[in-house]
This record gives structure tokens, C-alpha cells and sequence, in this order.
């Protein structure tokens, strides 16, 4: 048999719909949440993200606006926008989509946002907030993550969780999330990287695994034991002269295979994605109530 489909769309969905009291809420004071994303150039997948968080916006009832510069946008000009939308009171979250051509410093773009109004959590003071167990906001990928493992049933708390990855944006924080002593963290967790030796070794230990790797089903199904829990997070393009466009869109997991040894798995297309979206939704929410505490 294989292993269950863990619906990332579905789940996602649910989270939504969780919101839409929070959102009423807000509107009986005269607060419409506000979702400004900045992207720099003509990055296909980023103008794919930026215009899913707008259109999730928009269906939700959030103000959304797309600032976009060009590919040789100054850093200057970059830090500008970034200081116009912090103190504009209209807007409660803001995102740099990344990534970001060479001449603008990740670290500066990031660190430069209002840490309350950091909806994707890359802020140096939030990612601390996050290591420490008292997170302002939940890294948005990390979060679904974490969201659809609790809600398909499968609570991390006391299992061996292996991180394939350990990006800023993924593994890091989500390896942070996981190992707290907390309700639906409580995990023990190992992080592989490009260091590790004998990667197979610790993968097959896992009875959580979630690939973060970004190389297009590089984990194999000998790599993992029967009965794991997978959760997929990558997302790549491979070229399919049978798909429209010419291309398609895979996880690192060689998914038929190992979804037949496996206990659950999530899907690429529809498993992480949609929840990073909800996710970030459920920031914006958040930010738009701790301002109007302030
Ligand atoms: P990244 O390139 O910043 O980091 C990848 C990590 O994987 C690195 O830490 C690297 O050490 C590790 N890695 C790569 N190849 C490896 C190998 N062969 N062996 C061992 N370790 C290896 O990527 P990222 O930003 O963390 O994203 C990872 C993937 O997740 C990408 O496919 C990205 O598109 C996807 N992603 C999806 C969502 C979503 O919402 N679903 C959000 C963010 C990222």
C-alpha cells in the first residue's frame, strides 16, 4: 500500500479558513491587513510566488501591493522602499522576495524591514525570537511544515526527525521550531547538509524526513526506512517536453518510490507550497493585531 497523501492544499484551506474571524475582527476596528511584497526583476518562479501571495491576499480580503524594481535596482533605492513601507501604517507585512541579484546584500535587505511588520521571519531579532521559543512570527515555510505534520496526524514530539538542508529560509529555522520543548515540537533533530558524510545513514534513521535541498528527487527510496513520514519542500523545474511550457515542477524526493515504503508523504505540487502561502497570510493577520496593540 502506499503511504497516505498528506494534502497541503487541503490543510491549508483549513488554516485559512481559521483566519477569517481574526480578519473580521480587525474590520470591525477599520483594519484591513496590508501585504506589500517587493521583487527585484524577472525571476520567473519569484514572479510566480509574489503574484500566489497576492492573489491569496486578495481572496482572503488582505490589501496587497507588488513594488517592482528593476534587475539593476541600486541597493540604495532597495533600502528606500523598504523605509517608505515600514512607515507606512497601511501596510502591516513586508517581504523581499528572494533572491536578490548580486549587488544588493541579502543581510542588509533583510535586517532593513520593520521586525514587526517581517512577515517571512528572516529578521535577524525574529529568527532569535524563534531560537528561543517565543516567536513574534513563525517562519512561514517552516510553519506549514510544521502545520501539516500536526494536522495529517503525525506529531513530531519525541521522534527522530531528519532536515535534508540547512538554508536560512527552510532548515535552520525549521530545525529551531522542532526542537523546542513545546507542544508539536519536542523533536530529536539532525540536520544534513552538503558537509554530511554518509547522508543515507542519517535519512534512513529518520522517522520524519523533510527534504530541503532544492536537487530535483535526490532523495531515493533505499535512503529511507519503511513506514517514514516524508515531507517534501523543494520545489524544481524539470524540462518535460510533454508538459505545457516545456517544463515541470518536482520535489527532492523521488516521490512514487518512496511513497511506497512510505508511512505519508506530501506531494510537489500541493503540499508545502499552499502552506507557506497560508502561512504568511496568518502573519500578516498577526502583524495587523500586534500593531494595533502598540
Ligand atoms: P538553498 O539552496 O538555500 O539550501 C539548500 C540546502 O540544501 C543547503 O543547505 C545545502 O547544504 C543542502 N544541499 C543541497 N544539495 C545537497 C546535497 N546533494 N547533499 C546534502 N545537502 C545538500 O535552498 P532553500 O532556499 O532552503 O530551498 C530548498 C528547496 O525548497 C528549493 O527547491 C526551494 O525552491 C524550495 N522551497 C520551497 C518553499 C515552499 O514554499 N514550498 C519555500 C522555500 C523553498
Amino acid at each position: 500500500m502506499p503511504g497516505e497523501l498528506i494534502d497541503g492544499k487541503k490543510i491549508a484551506d483549513e488554516v485559512r479558513a481559521e483566519l477569517t474571524s481574526r480578519i473580521a475582527s480587525l474590520a470591525a476596528r477599520g483594519v484591513v491587513p496590508g501585504l506589500a511584497a517587493i521583487i527585484v526583476g524577472e525571476d520567473p518562479g519569484s514572479k510566480l510566488y509574489v503574484k500566489m501571495k497576492g492573489k491569496a491576499s486578495e481572496e482572503m480580503g488582505l490589501a496587497h501591493w507588488t513594488v517592482e524594481l528593476p534587475e539593476t535596482v541600486s541597493e540604495a533605492r532597495l533600502l528606500g522602499e523598504v523605509a517608505r513601507l515600514n512607515s507606512d501604517p497601511k501596510v502591516h507585512g513586508i517581504l523581499v522576495q528572494q533572491p536578490l541579484p548580486p549587488q544588493i546584500r541579502v543581510d542588509r535587505a533583510v535586517a532593513a524591514v520593520d521586525p514587526r511588520k517581517d512577515v517571512d521571519c528572516f529578521h535577524p531579532t525574529n529568527v532569535g525570537l524563534v531560537l528561543i521559543g517565543r516567536p513574534r512570527f513563525a517562519p512561514a515555510t517552516p510553519a506549514g511544515v510544521v502545520e501539516l505534520l500536526l494536522r495529517s496526524g503525525h506529531d513530531p514530539g519525541g521522534k527522530d526527525v531528519v532536515i535534508a538542508g540547512r538554508s536560512n529560509i527552510v532548515g535552520k529555522p525549521l530545525a529551531a521550531l522542532l526542537m523546542q520543548k513545546a507542544k508539536g515540537a519536542n523533536a530529536t533533530v539532525t540536520v544534513v547538509h552538503s558537509g554530511t558524510r554518509d547522508l543515507s545513514a542519517h535519512t534512513r534513521r529518520a522517522e520524519i524526513l523533510v527534504a530541503a535541498m532544492g536537487s530535483p528527487r535526490f532523495i531515493k527510496a533505499d535512503m529511507v526506512r519503511d513506514g517514514v513520514v516524508v515531507i517534501d519542500v523543494g520545489i524544481n523545474r524539470i524540462a518535460d517536453s510533454t508538459a505545457k511550457g516545456g517544463y515541470r515542477t518536482v520535489g527532492d524526493v523521488d516521490f512514487d518510490a518512496v511513497r511506497a515504503k512510505a508511512k505519508a508523504i506530501s506531494p510537489v505540487p500541493g503540499g508545502v507550497g499552499p502552506m507557506t502561502i497560508a502561512m504568511l497570510l496568518t502573519n500578516t493577520v498577526r502583524a495587523a493585531e500586534l500593531l494595533g496593540e502598540a
